[in-house]
């Protein structure tokens, strides 16, 4: 099962990615993650790459569509693989899907989660960490995970906030690429959809990101 994986910076895009990978044993496969491992091994193509990302420049189609085939091609990508962080834009998207078919891979699911951009900023900026545990879940936004006062849900631990997820002008700036429905990473995923419409070969499944992290997955497992 080959899957694109789209969903705004909040959405829960990571855990309703584990669910796909446990149910389809696939990698979930980040682009992000093939960029790093394409420079510290130091490919070609993770060379050239560098020579962009040191000046400061966007890494060019013709470096980046090689680089994620290359990953999709390999042995753990035998029984599918779950895409995620890439395509960014519309013209990623003609060229992922130009690649793939020249590759003779098929795309067989394409997964949005819809939330509203407040709201996804929200979620983000209202993360709080439990100094005890990582995985006890607090979020000044959401009811069901909301802290007891100030402090953790779970243990009653102190709560503190990562600096990342405080940085609104950045969350703006990636939810701004994201949300474009013109050139953007909407675009992208509109691209994939009106696919889905015109040849019927793939699924495309939208997801309402707004309940709880079960709820969304309830909805997932029961489009798939
Ligand atoms: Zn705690």
């Amino acid at each position: 099962m080959n899957i694109l994986f789209f969903g705004p910076n909040g959405s829960g895009k990571g855990t309703q990615g584990s669910i796909l990978k446990d149910k389809y044993m696939t990698p979930h496969i980040e682009s992000g993650a093939i960029f790093r491992e394409n420079i510290s091994n130091g490919t070609e193509l993770g060379a050239k790459a560098k020579e962009y990302i040191d000046k400061g420049d966007l890494v060019p189609d013709e470096i980046t569509i090689p680089m994620i085939l290359d990953r999709l091609q390999r042995d753990d990508c035998k029984n599918g693989w779950l895409l995620d962080g890439f395509p960014r834009n519309k013209n990623q998207a003609i060229k992922l899907d130009e690649a793939l078919k020249a590759a003779g891979m098929a795309l067989d699911i394409v997964v949005e989660i819809l939330l509203d951009k407040e709201i996804a900023k929200n979620r983000i900026m209202g993360r709080r960490l439990c100094v005890n545990d990582n995985n006890h879940p607090n979020n000044i936004y959401i009811d069901v995970i909301k802290p007891d006062g100030d402090k953790c849900r779970v243990c009653g631990g102190d709560l503190n906030t990562r600096s990342d997820d405080q940085d609104e002008e950045a969350i703006n700036k990636r939810h701004n690429i994201y949300y474009d429905d013109n050139t953007g990473t909407l675009a992208s995923a509109y691209y994939f959809r009106d696919l889905a419409e015109k040849d019927g070969s793939m699924k495309y499944i939208t997801l309402n990101g707004e309940p709880s992290v079960k709820d969304v997955t309830d909805e997932l497992l029961s489009k798939l």
